[in-house]
């Protein structure tokens, strides 16, 4: 079942070359009580630095929460990482600090996680714990859906 809705990250950048970024919870049903998740914590659900870019996430809060993944990936950047590299080595970090409970057989977070990432000078990037995955892109060229890469393949017809 795929699920039409849930929550989105938006990034931008302005003609000025200024970058802003939001992300918004889904509204999602049945959750914990109180619960706040990741989304409005910046660092964790999002964040920017206008000097060197963004990152947002969709997928299980906690792992933001506790790995403030957003903010990592946008210092990994700083130090000189891609995109792509940065949103892998968050999502490796994820794996590495995932508890068995969260692991399947082979040792991989049982759990979706995503992240994409604008840099200054307009490269990009989605990265999902499990792939396939897409993200959507709109610049001069138009809009379109470009591929996440991800870190572990999911098995035909599934989809976390
Ligand atoms: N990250 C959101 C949360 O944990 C949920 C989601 O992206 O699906 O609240």
């Amino acid at each position: 079942y795929r699920r039409p809705t849930g929550t989105v990250h938006c990034a931008t950048m302005n003609t000025a070359g200024d970058i802003s970024c939001t992300t918004s919870p889904s509204g999602l049903a049945f959750k914990v009580p109180g619960r706040v998740g990741d989304s409005p914590i910046i660092g964790a659900g999002l964040y920017v630095d206008n000097a060197i870019g963004s990152c947002g996430s969709t997928g299980r809060g906690e792992a933001n929460l506790q790995n403030l993944c957003c903010h990592a990936a946008v210092e990994l950047m700083r130090g000189g990482a891609s995109p792509e590299e940065a949103g892998l080595e968050a999502l490796k970090r994820v794996a590495q600090h995932t508890s068995p409970r969260l692991k399947d057989n082979r040792g991989r977070p049982k759990f979706g996680l995503r992240f994409y990432l604008l840099a200054k000078d307009g490269r990009h990037a989605g990265t999902s714990m499990w792939g396939p995955a897409e993200f959507a892109v709109t610049d001069s060229e138009g809009s379109r859906l470009e591929s996440c890469q991800h870190l572990y393949r999911q098995p035909k017809g599934k989809k976390k």
